[in-house]
């Protein structure tokens, strides 16, 4: 079958949960946690489904959603939406990169992402006709040289797809970088999505700080949320994305052939989760801290380099202290040769060569699972 993707096969994070359930290895590829987010969601949830919140909600979600995200913006960023018009509940984040780019851009244009990239950027880029042009983040620390992300912008760019906190890398973009994205933006009239998931796992130096919230920047930027990463219910699959009407709105246009909408009990949960006590969202947070700790240095000790990111669930390993080079065949071979599963950056990648050495091994999961992974791993070497 003809379709504008170059790979069509399972994508890394299917393949490597294979690879572990097969081999019992413990799963630090694919990131999610496995404890599950606050008991009064998930209570909020049966309610809902007690409640009889059985059928259709609207197309752009529940208004009690919207809301919840309109004040959630508000409180944490003082950002001030109208939850009638800049705010639409997508089925995860995913639905919501899919819209936007499907929305946003055709083909003849060119959308700038930070390398390595989450596959799905690429993916829905391919699928909307456009052209992804990469932008190199810097090992060994995973940093933006903002020169490159100028020299990245053409008169074809149309969007610069922005990820801070990183996934892979785990890279939080600091502020001065943040303002040379958005003058960037500003001087070439571009539009920015900026896929800010993690954006309450930042774990030290300046806090989390949206690209919406910069002068000139809340009309030209589609920030987007997912409850997956903020409330560790990544099955729910509820996302948003927020701004502009007139990103919004075709946006929405596009999901309504998508999805139509999203899950209507697990958006009376999400509403309820967006207004918890700041102590939820610092608890995940000082708790993920501790694990990525244990989980770097535990890398350490078994013979590989690691980086220990400011932000996400997402520890990076270079590789060739042990003699290794080509993180997709470590990987690949991991979970049969000491029982842990993780995620190669080279698939992150246009070019795999630069991202060869590099393996991510997820933290959100319990310490315990995390002290048995560190306990395998240390058999490699
Ligand atoms: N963007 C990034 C950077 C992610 O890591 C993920 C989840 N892996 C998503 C988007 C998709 O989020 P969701 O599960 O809410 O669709
Ligand atoms: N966002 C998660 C990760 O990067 C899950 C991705 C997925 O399963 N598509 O691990």
């Amino acid at each position: 079958h003809r379709v504008r993707l170059a790979d069509t096969g399972p994508n890394v994070f299917t393949e490597m949960s294979e690879r572990a359930a097969r081999h019992g290895a413990v799963n630090l590829g694919q990131g999610f946690p496995d404890t599950p987010g606050p008991e009064p969601v998930v209570a909020s949830a049966i309610a809902a489904l007690r409640a009889g919140h059985h059928q259709y909600p609207p197309v752009p979600g529940l208004p009690e959603l919207r809301r919840a995200v309109a004040d959630h913006q508000r409180t944490w960023y003082g950002i001030d939406l109208d939850p009638a018009r800049e705010v639409v509940v997508t089925t995860g984040a995913s639905e919501a990169l899919a819209a936007a780019l499907l929305a946003l851009t055709g083909p003849g244009d060119e959308v700038v992402v930070l390398e390595p990239y989450y596959d799905a950027y690429a993916a829905c880029v391919a699928l909307a006709g456009a052209a992804l042009v990469p932008v190199r983040l810097d090992p060994p620390g995973f940093t933006l040289d903002p020169a490159a992300l100028r020299r990245a912008v053409t008169p074809r760019t149309k969007v610069l797809l922005v990820n801070s906190p990183h996934n892979p890398t785990g890279t939080v973009l600091p502020p001065a970088v943040l303002r040379e994205v958005a003058e960037l933006a500003r001087a070439h009239d571009l539009l920015v999505v900026s896929d800010e998931v993690y954006e309450h796992l930042v774990y030290e130096g300046p806090p989390h700080q949206p690209l919406a919230a910069l002068p000139g920047m809340a009309e030209r930027t589609l920030t987007i949320g997912s409850a997956g990463k903020t409330f560790s219910f990544t099955g729910w699959k509820v996302g948003w994305a927020t701004g502009p009407r007139d990103l919004v709105e075709p946006v929405t246009a596009v999901k309504q052939y998508l999805s139509f909408a999203s899950g209507t009990p697990f958006q009376h949960a999400v509403a309820d989760a967006l207004r918890l006590p700041a102590g939820h969202f610092t608890g995940l947070r000082d708790s993920l801290r501790r694990r990525r700790d244990l989980l770097a240095a535990g890398l350490e000790a078994a013979g590989l380099r690691a980086h220990t990111p400011r932000g996400t669930y997402f520890v990076t390993a270079d590789i060739r202290p042990l003699g290794e080079r080509d993180g997709l065949e470590f990987c690949r071979a991991l979970p049969a040769r000491c029982g842990v599963a993780a995620i190669p950056h080279q698939v992150f990648h246009t070019d795999p060569e630069p991202g060869r050495p590099f393996v991510r091994f997820t933290f959100c999961k319990q310490e315990a699972v995390l002290e048995e992974a560190v306990r395998r791993l240390a058999t490699l070497s």
